[in-house]
């Protein structure tokens, strides 16, 4: 039985879906004014592995994940590098699809571009003013109106009155109470805008996953998620507009990941330790990325350093040396007491880092059997393997990964390959001392040789 914590309840609870084995799941996506972060990858990543595990369990899922493509960084942005807005975020959403695609991120079902639906929005926000849950102030902004709203900080565990106490007023305050948040802005000469009864402007960030929760899924969802520095104020706020504009407004499940911590501080653009997936992506092979995201639980603090991402590449390369010379099997006898494992650490609130510990205890079998019996070796083979794949891994061969294949250039993997067929001559014409200098030159190259009876196999160091 899956149990999922929930942030509302804080309390881990058993997952009933809404309808039966629908699962409506929505999470909030990408502002696209920039390349994807190691950040983002720990939430996107963590939410395929639920995607994907919740699908493994037979449930209909339907995913829908957002893309904020106008924002005021964006609008900075492309004024800052003179590029048109479309431009900038057209090629940063293709950027993001590229390291997502990289990470073994599966695209959600729905995947809807914010300026797509600036209609539904305007159109909730008059419901909000005719509802008196907004207002216009003289500049042509909409604001939310708190007091206007039940239960307001329930999701993020704040009264109202702590929140007042520590919010200060600007000057020139325009709002009813300084908690109000904007639905729409009115748009300064020259700024990309909408037309809207209020005047030219556009939508604010919270607005737009209410609107869009409305399109898809009638603002019923089971679970609603998003990196943890968005509980608030983006998700109380959602919230708390979308449970002012419809009374059924239902989301079972709200779901945060964890923040990523670089140098005993919190990631951050103003800290300026922002590591991107792109660039991490050239020195490690992605599996080992999404490894390192997935050895802390979801909900905890990620630490990043150089060091636990080589601790990741480790594990998997143990995983994958015991799949070496192995040819997995399928079966149903050996290791189905792994499968039990697997599912109960899944069901545990997809308590991934034990999954990694039970895929340790197959490899140690497999280790085991290998010179003993190779065919009870190739059936935990299978388990392992299979059990891997549901969760995005395992799915290159040893070799590939052993030998660093995604991520050596393809001249160096020409280089290793030439001087080991030279050293296959040398050592088939009895050149012992030729032979043993090629050896040399390819350890230097961080190359270790396993000599078999009919091939010599490699891998990096
Ligand atoms: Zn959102």
């Amino acid at each position: 039985m899956l149990k999922i914590f929930n942030t509302l309840t804080k309390e881990k609870e058993i997952f009933k879906p809404i309808n039966k084995n629908k699962v409506n799941l929505y999470v909030c996506g990408v502002t696209v004014y920039d390349f994807c972060h190691i950040g983002h990858g720990r939430t996107f990543v963590a939410f395929d592995m639920i995607v994907r595990y919740l699908r493994l369990c037979g449930f209909q899922v339907k995913y829908v994940r957002n893309i904020t493509d106008i924002d005021d960084k964006i609008i900075f942005k492309s004024i800052k590098e003179k590029i048109n807005i479309n431009t900038l975020t057209t090629n940063m959403i293709d950027a993001m699809h590229k390291d997502f695609s990289l990470l073994g991120i599966f695209p959600p079902d729905e995947e809807p571009r914010v300026t797509d639906y600036i209609d539904d929005i305007i159109k909730i926000i008059i419901k909000l003013i005719n509802n008196q849950h907004a207002y216009m102030n003289k500049h042509g902004d909409v604001f939310f109106s708190i007091n206007s709203c039940d239960n307001y900080g329930i999701l993020s565990g704040q009264s109202l009155k702590s929140l007042q106490s520590g919010c200060r007023i600007p000057l020139n305050n325009t709002k009813a109470n300084p908690l109000d948040f904007l639905l729409w802005k009115a748009s300064k000469k020259g700024e990309y805008y909408w037309n809207s009864p209020w005047g030219k402007g556009r939508p604010g960030w919270h607005i737009e996953c209410s609107a869009i929760n409305n399109v898809f899924f009638k603002n019923s969802i089971d679970i609603h998620g998003g990196g943890s520095d968005l509980l608030f104020p983006h998700h109380e706020n959602e919230r708390a507009q979308s449970a002012c504009l419809n009374n059924k407004f239902i989301v079972n499940y709200w779901m945060h990941t964890g923040v990523v911590i670089t140098n005993n501080q919190k990631m951050s653009k103003s800290l300026g330790n922002i590591f991107l997936l792109k660039e991490v992506l050239k020195n490690y092979n992605s599996e080992v990325l999404r490894y390192f995201f997935l050895s802390t639980h979801y909900r905890h603090p990620i630490y990043y350093s150089e060091k636990n991402l080589q601790q990741a590449y480790v594990s998997l390369k143990y995983l994958y040396t015991s799949l070496s010379n192995t040819k997995p099997f399928p079966n149903i006898e050996e290791g189905m007491n792994f499968e039990f494992e697997f599912y109960n650490a899944m069901n545990d609130d997809f308590n991934t880092p034990k999954v990694f510990s039970i895929f340790f205890k197959i490899a140690r079998k497999i280790n085991f059997f290998k010179k003993k019996d190779i065919l009870k070796a190739n059936k935990f083979a299978f388990r392992l393997q299979s059990l891997g794949n549901f969760l995005g891994f395992l799915s290159q061969t040893p070799e590939d990964f052993l030998q660093k294949k995604h991520i050596l250039e393809e001249s160096m993997f020409q280089r290793i390959e030439k001087l080991i067929q030279k050293r296959n001559i040398a050592r088939n014409s009895k050149l012992w001392k030729e032979a043993d200098d090629i050896r040399k030159k390819l350890t230097s190259l961080d190359v270790v040789l396993e000599d078999l009876p009919d091939k010599t196999i490699w891998r990096k160091k």
